[in-house]
Parts: C-alpha cells; sequence; structure tokens
C-alpha cells in the first residue's frame, strides 16, 4: 500500500496517509514513483498560499519520475520508465508526493536515455521550464553573438537550470540574484556575472541604458519591468514565472521604441511533441552540468517543512523528494 502526502482543508493540512489500493484515482496507468521534487508551485500548495488546490483531500506533487507497473494504454508496459510534469496534476489531479500513483497515459513521456529517473527528476519541472525558456529565445533568433543574457531569481530551480543550460549553449550569463552567498556557485553553473537582485528592485526610467540580449525572468513584477527597460534593440525576454511578484508594472516603450520581444514560457499544457523534443535535448546535455547543481534529498515527512522555507525565499539549487 503506497504512501503519499495528503493536503486537507483544515489543520493539520498536510498529512502523510497509506492508501489502499483502491483510493488511487481510477486512471490507465500506475506508477512506482523514484522521485519527485520541490517546486514554487508545489511550496504554494502545500503551504495553501494562491488558490493551486482546487479539490480536496489532493496528493500534491507537480511532477515525477518512476516505472510504470501497470497499465491499460497500449502506449505503456510494465517497467517502461516514465516522466510526469503538468497537466494541473498536483493542482486538480493527484500528484506525485505519494510511493505510487495512477495518472493518464497522455499525460507521460519516456524517459529519455541515458537519463535515469532521479536525474530527470533533477531537472523536473524547472529543468523542462529552464530548457523551453531557451528554445523560445532561440527560436525567436537570440544567438550568443547578440550579447549577454541574463537570468533573474538565478539560485532558484528555474534559474539555476537557466543559468547552467544557457552557459552550456555559449551565451554570456549574467545571474541575477537575492543571495549573495550563492555567487561561487552561479559561477562554477556558468555564470559570467553574478548581479545584486536589489538592484532591480527599485521603481526606475521606463527606458534605460542598454545591456543584455537576451533574459529569462522567473520574478516578475519590478525585476522584470527593469529588464524589459534594460534590454538591448530587438532584445528577446522569456516571462517565466511570479517568485516576486504576479504584476507587471512596465510601459509599452521598450516594445515600440527597442522592438523588445516578451515571449511567454508555459510548461503546462505544451503538447507532447514539444514536451518530448525538450526532454530530448536535456538527455543530451553533458553530465557535467548535473555534477554542478546543487541538490538536497528530503523525504515526504520533510516537504512541509521544506515548502515553508521555499515560499519564504530560504532553498536553493534542487530539493529531490524520495518518496521511499
Ligand atoms: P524557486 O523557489 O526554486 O526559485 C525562485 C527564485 O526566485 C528564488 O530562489 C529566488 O532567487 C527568487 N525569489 C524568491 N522570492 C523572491 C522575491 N520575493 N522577490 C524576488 N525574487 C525572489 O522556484 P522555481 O524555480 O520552481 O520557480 C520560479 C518561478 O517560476 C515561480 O514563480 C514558478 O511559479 C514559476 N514557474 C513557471 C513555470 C511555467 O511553466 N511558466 C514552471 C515552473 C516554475 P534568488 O534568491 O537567486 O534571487
Amino acid at each position: 500500500m503506497p504512501r503519499a502526502l495528503m493536503l486537507h482543508d483544515e489543520s493539520p493540512r498536510a498529512r502523510l496517509e497509506t492508501l489502499d489500493e483502491d483510493r488511487l484515482p481510477e486512471r490507465a496507468v500506475r506508477v512506482a514513483i523514484d522521485y519527485s521534487d520541490l517546486n514554487y508551485k508545489d511550496a504554494m500548495a502545500v503551504t495553501g498560499q494562491g488558490k493551486i488546490v482546487r479539490d480536496y483531500p489532493l496528493v500534491p506533487g507537480i511532477d515525477f519520475a518512476g516505472t510504470v507497473t501497470a497499465s491499460t494504454d497500449a502506449r505503456f508496459d510494465a517497467d517502461d520508465r516514465v516522466i510526469l510534469t503538468g497537466w494541473g496534476v498536483g493542482e486538480r489531479y493527484w500528484g506525485g508526493f505519494a510511493e505510487a500513483m495512477r495518472v493518464d497515459a497522455d499525460w507521460l513521456v519516456p524517459c529519455p536515455r541515458p537519463l535515469s529517473t532521479r536525474e530527470a527528476m533533477l531537472f523536473g519541472t524547472a529543468g523542462l521550464t529552464a530548457m523551453l525558456s531557451v528554445m523560445r529565445l532561440q527560436e525567436a533568433g537570440l544567438s550568443p553573438g547578440d550579447g549577454p543574457v541574463a537570468v533573474s531569481g538565478a539560485s532558484g530551480g528555474v534559474g539555476s537550470w537557466a543559468v547552467s543550460i544557457l552557459a552550456h549553449e555559449g551565451f554570456e550569463v549574467h545571474a541575477i540574484t537575492g543571495k549573495p552567498d550563492q555567487g561561487d556557485w552561479l559561477t562554477r553553473l556558468g555564470a559570467a556575472q553574478v548581479l545584486a537582485r536589489d538592484d532591480f528592485t527599485e521603481r526606475g526610467r521606463p527606458l534605460a541604458s542598454t545591456h543584455w540580449a537576451g533574459a529569462v525572468d522567473t520574478v516578475g513584477g519590478q525585476v522584470l519591468a527593469n529588464l524589459l527597460a534594460q534590454m538591448r534593440y530587438a532584445g528577446k525576454v522569456a516571462a517565466v514565472g511570479l517568485a516576486g511578484d504576479a504584476a507587471l508594472p512596465t510601459t509599452v516603450m521598450p516594445f515600440i521604441l527597442r522592438g523588445v520581444a516578451l515571449l511567454g514560457v508555459d510548461s503546462v499544457y505544451i503538447p507532447f511533441e514539444r514536451r518530448r523534443a525538450a526532454w530530448q535535448r536535456i538527455a543530451a546535455l553533458p553530465n557535467a552540468l548535473l555534477t554542478h547543481m546543487q541538490v538536497e534529498e528530503i523525504g515526504l515527512e520533510d516537504v512541509e517543512s521544506q515548502a515553508h522555507a521555499m515560499i519564504e525565499g530560504r532553498t536553493h539549487g534542487r530539493l529531490l523528494i524520495d518518496p521511499h
């Protein structure tokens, strides 16, 4: 009988429970979960922030990787290694903070070789989203010769993978962080410069001195507004997150006077083929990128306290969850 972290709409909110098999959702593919991880959205769900959880009780966890143990869908067989990210799992549907889960076949992608399921979750939604951001910038025409690329929220999951992948792709990366003590690590990931978040949080002019050809923004709010104001002519900005603020206090000036492009990135509902393409690019990255990532491995019983730490901005790198 699988153990799971269950969220309730009454105190205590998060409880570790052992589930009878027949309590798992009636869906086509049963997966034995090897690893999940803690994302910002999971932290919001577990701590009750925002409106992430649609129905209680709910097993949170927006992503996981594991091995199929049973399937009534012809696309999957027992022993297949699979990855699930997004599709409302961990928000609307029961998710990955469990030893096993039954899910829809449409939500799964094969775990591409040579990635192990642990490595897949070292990337997780964060790494997938970083890769989708890089793909979006490159498809818009950004190349290393255009100039430096800024990454905000650089010490976070999406941010740190964005630094790492952009540097691997040959870009000069400027990492913006609120954690000066993580500067050495960000440099090891490939950042050419580490900049203080405080320099981006004051309200600035609609157009400022130009610095960057590209940007990956995971913070939103004034930080994104200032990045837009500081983009070079025809600069490209991937808008990914709202760790700072969902508002965007900007003007049309960067767009109409400098031709700046603001590119939205969504990892939740991207179609299967693009998802698979992104995972294949991730699987082709050199192993050295994984060795530089900071990882803390935690159990289901640690999720609630780490979720609070994440919301308070006290975490960095990746929090991998071994549910066993
Ligand atoms: P993390 O918590 O791992 O990283 C967020 C980082 O943002 C922190 O490490 C910190 O970096 C910075 N930060 C935290 N709080 C604040 C604050 N109040 N003001 C400014 N900066 C802050 O989260 P994830 O990497 O998992 O997610 C980052 C964002 O991207 C979230 O908003 C998440 O919802 C979103 N997201 C979007 C996806 C999509 O599909 N579009 C998919 C995945 C995530 P530092 O200290 O280095 O500045």
